[in-house]
């Protein structure tokens, strides 16, 4: 019989936390789960869904143009931004509710509240309460994080951008990372027009260089104004618009400025340093292979561990917390291949090395084709897609795939499994095309572009 109230308590109703605290209540564990703002967490509530909504909503509009050149007639057509907006806050109110029903489904009991850790088995509960459990573990992800540029207050992050009363006419947008390059073309295609300033040389520094030209110059084509090396000196409200001024001495006024300058653990005031628990440099929880931290404890998984910020790693790492914790089988989360997606407008889908990485690395080949596809050669848009394979030399095996193309995230979760299981390239040019297809390319490509 436990001396605690429960076997689990977790902080924090996102991916992660939602998913251990279910999986753990189905073994038969007494969980509890306190959530300070609302079940689903950035993913379900301002993250990935609601960025997901926006995305089809905008790509109707780049779709109109396409349609009339195919022959469809149809009169102007305008987006109606309160009704899109309207709509979203429904779905996201009834995805809220599914997280909360389901979790307490299994048994978990839930706390609409904000909890802070008192000592490695005490949650102290903003309602007043507090409560024991044998385990604690932190899932409270994440939080935007805005430099202290003057005027910086004046600006929106990625938290405030669902909820906007009006579609920005003029929208200025910080960063060249996956939320700054994916909300530009979002609300390019929704209507405004959009800057994009980014600090560095090019936009999505980590990916692959060659993509990230080749992106970047299909932003500017759909409309973006993205310059690089620019950075926002200082902001001022004027006329109930923001009055902003480059570092290059440039002066321009915009309706909304969205700040997309990276995520930074949360955190702060959660009692986590004080009942012994070691934070990192970014306020990150420092944890081991097993996701326990230096509090034997307290277990911590997701984003507030600053290791990859994607949904589906923070779910395997709370899954592989249940099966060490819960179910007497060691298991650390597989870090290892993760793909993922930029959901811009066409997708950059990309898993495993890039050529710089890869090359650094050993010998490769680089295959690489890019073209029109048929859909857009067919109205003569100019705009090309990508796709690039990374072979060892060595191996033959098949060590990065990046595509830029309408529907790569799709793509890229297929070549994953492949290149997950070390196909080589051989493997590739044996399976037959499916034709006519974009995604053919990646079986057909016969000649190393290049070879380091
Ligand atoms: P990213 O880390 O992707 O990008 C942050 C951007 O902000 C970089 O361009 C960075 O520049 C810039 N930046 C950082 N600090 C400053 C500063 N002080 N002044 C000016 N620019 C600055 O973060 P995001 O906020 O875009 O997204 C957070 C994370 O969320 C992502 O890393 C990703 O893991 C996840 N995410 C995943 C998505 C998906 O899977 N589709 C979608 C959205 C988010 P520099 O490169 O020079 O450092």
């Amino acid at each position: 019989m436990s001396t605690f109230d429960y076997d689990l308590f977790v902080i924090g109703g996102g991916s992660g936390g939602v998913r251990a605290g279910r999986v753990a209540a189905e073994t038969g564990a007494k969980v509890a789960l306190a959530e300070e703002y609302r079940m689903g967490g950035t993913c379900v509530i301002r993250g990935c869904v609601p960025k997901k909504l926006m995305v089809f909503a905008s790509g109707y509009g780049a779709a109109i143009p396409e349609a009339r050149e195919y022959g469809w007639d149809f009169s102007e057509p305008s987006f109606n931004w309160p009704h899109f907006r309207a709509m979203l806050e429904t779905e996201l109110t009834r995805l809220e509710g599914i997280y909360a029903a389901n979790f307490q489904k299994a048994g978990g009991r839930l706390y609409e509240a904000r909890a802070t850790v008192k000592d490695p088995h005490t949650v102290a509960l903003s309602t007043g309460e507090e409560v024991t459990a044998k385990h604690i573990l932190i899932a409270t992800g994440g939080a935007p994080y805005v430099p202290t540029t003057p005027g910086a207050e004046l600006a929106i992050t990625s938290n405030e951008i669902f909820g906007l009363e009006t579609l920005p006419e003029r929208l200025l947008i910080v960063g060249g990372g996956y939320i700054a390059c994916e909300f530009a073309t979002i609300f390019r295609g929704l209507g405004s027009h959009v800057a994009q300033w980014y600090r560095g040389a090019q936009i999505l520094r980590g990916f692959d260089d060659e993509v990230r030209g080749h992106l970047a110059e299909i932003i500017r084509g759909r409309g973006v104004d993205l310059h690089v090396g620019l950075e926002v000196e200082r902001m001022e409200a004027r006329d109930g618009r923001i009055w902003v001024k480059g570092t290059d001495g440039r002066e321009d006024v915009f309706d909304q400025v969205l700040y997309a300058t990276g995520r930074h653990p949360n955190t702060a005031g959660l009692g986590l340093e004080e009942a012994g628990v070691k934070l990192g440099r970014w306020g990150e929880v420092v944890v081991d292979d097993y996701g326990q931290t230096s509090v034997p404890s307290i277990y911590a998984v997701g984003d507030v561990t600053n290791r990859i910020q994607l949904t589906p790693v923070a779910i395997r790492e709370g899954m592989a917390f249940v099966e060490t914790v819960f179910k007497g089988n060691p298991t650390k989360p597989d870090h290892e291949l993760v793909p993922s997606a930029v959901f811009t407008q066409p997708e950059y889908g990309a898993v495993g090395l890039t050529e710089e990485q890869a090359r650094d690395q050993e010998p490769v080949d680089v295959y690489c084709a890019a073209f029109r596809p048929m859909q857009k050669s067919f109205i003569d848009r100019k705009e090309r897609v990508l796709f690039k394979l990374i072979v060892s030399k060595a191996s033959q095996k098949v060590l990065g795939c990046h595509i830029v193309a309408d529907g790569a995230g799709e793509m890229i979760q297929l070549a994953a499994v492949a290149v997950k299981m070390g196909a080589t390239k051989a493997d590739f040019d044996r399976t037959v095309a499916v034709h006519p297809t974009m995604a053919e390319e990646i079986v057909l490509m016969k000649q190393p572009t290049r070879s380091h």
